[in-house]
């Protein structure tokens, strides 16, 4: 059973290699950055569609112990994978009457408004206990989080926190991977007013971009998530990363086509010569952007292969000509993100950022993770 699975994988029409050295690499680069403040992993849409749980138990290695998803699916998933010493805040808090599961699983909700707060509360009450729960306020996003009004209400509300065991407040910037941008500041002068009339407690207000705005933002804890995958969302970021996946398409066939005739769907690509093409077996349902179509390209050989024609579903078409005759064959590997495309340039040639080409990677692709850490006997059973 398992033996035919892995077949079936190494005939996938395409190959993700996710670099778990990388991945810890990255964790210990920002970790370095912003100390004394800790980084927690921000593994939401399974770790960005990277695979959440090789991912958090490679940062576990890394000496990371807190971890962000979005949903309390993704954590209840998460949990029995990782160590008890392992926390997971849910991002986007709960929806109602799903405090209880949380609570059970031992994860903790990040209270993003007044009815969240209160739900958790009340959930203390009637379990006669004090819960942990993270507070996020809104200072300027307008996104998720507590009102300034709401802020003011809670912190005379001491009964909340005689229930509600407070681990730490935060917020979001919404500009932060624009350094200079005057939010950032703003942002951090409304956090610091706002977190000043609670009780106090540990704050957390940068995501990966935040960290570098500046030290002031690096608050008690940092989130982390596009940075430990290598990628960035402008390219000074993502130069300081280690790339932490290579994504290959394997060639279906090539063939030659005379002036004159057309590629694709819509025809959309007429070759103004003879021409070498190859159809390679990815295609928009792999999250391979149709937007990608007569204006992306792979490489072979570090040589560039354009996309002529539409995107299909399940294959594309690259222009190979630039290729010596029989350089490419069936079965052959052609580069779609790695050592000569960037995830970051994929991303501008389809007009969209980093984290979209992550989390829509396609479930089709053999996976295969490299750079795990050896552990000794002693340490697996510990
Ligand atoms: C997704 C998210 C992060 C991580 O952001 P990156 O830019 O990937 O580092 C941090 N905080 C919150 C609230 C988020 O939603």
């Amino acid at each position: 059973m398992v033996r035919e699975r892995c077949e079936v994988a190494a005939h996938a029409g395409g190959h993700l290699t996710i670099d778990l050295a990388a991945i810890r690499a990255n964790y210990a680069l920002i970790a370095a950055r912003v100390a004394p403040a800790l980084v927690a992993a921000v593994v939401k849409a399974d770790a960005y569609g990277l695979g959440a749980v090789p991912v958090a138990l490679a940062l576990v290695d890394e000496g990371c112990r807190d971890f962000f998803v979005a949903q309390l699916a993704e954590g209840l998933q998460l949990k029995p994978s990782l160590p008890e010493t392992a926390r997971i805040y849910v991002l986007n808090g709960l929806p109602p009457g799903a405090e209880a599961s949380c609570a059970a699983a031992g994860l903790l909700p990040v209270l993003n408004s007044w009815e969240q707060a209160m739900a958790w509360r009340d959930l203390a009450v009637s379990q006669q206990r004090r819960l942990p729960a993270l507070l996020q306020i809104d200072t300027g996003m307008s996104r998720l989080g507590l009102s300034p009004r709401d802020v003011a209400r809670l912190a005379d509300d001491t009964a909340f926190f005689a229930q509600v065991e407070v681990k730490l407040v935060m917020s979001h910037l919404a500009c932060a991977d624009t350094p200079r941008a005057a939010a950032n500041d703003e942002q951090l002068a409304r956090f610091e007013a706002l977190a000043g009339l609670l009780p106090p407690a540990p704050r957390s207000l940068a995501n990966s971009a935040g960290s570098f705005v500046g030290p002031n933002f690096h608050g008690d804890l940092v989130r982390a998530g596009l940075a430990l995958c290598g990628a960035g969302p402008f390219e000074g970021l993502a130069s300081l990363m280690q790339p932490a996946l290579r994504l290959d398409a394997r060639v279906i066939q090539v063939r030659t086509i005379q002036a004159g005739t057309g590629v694709g769907y819509g025809l959309t690509f007429t070759a103004s010569k003879a021409t070498r093409i190859a159809t390679v077996s990815v295609g928009y349902a792999d999250g391979w952007p149709r937007r990608l179509g007569n204006r992306g390209a792979a490489y072979f050989d570090g040589v560039r292969l354009p996309i002529i024609g539409r995107v299909s579903m399940d294959s594309m078409t690259l222009d190979v000509t630039a290729l010596d005759d029989g350089a490419l064959a069936p079965g052959d590997a052609v580069e779609l993100i790695g050592p000569h495309q960037s995830l970051e340039a994929v991303a501008a040639d389809a007009d969209t950022i980093t984290y979209e080409i992550l989390t829509s990677l396609g479930r089709r692709y053999r996976r295969t993770y490299v750079g795990e850490t050896v552990h000794t006997p002693s340490e697996v059973t510990a």
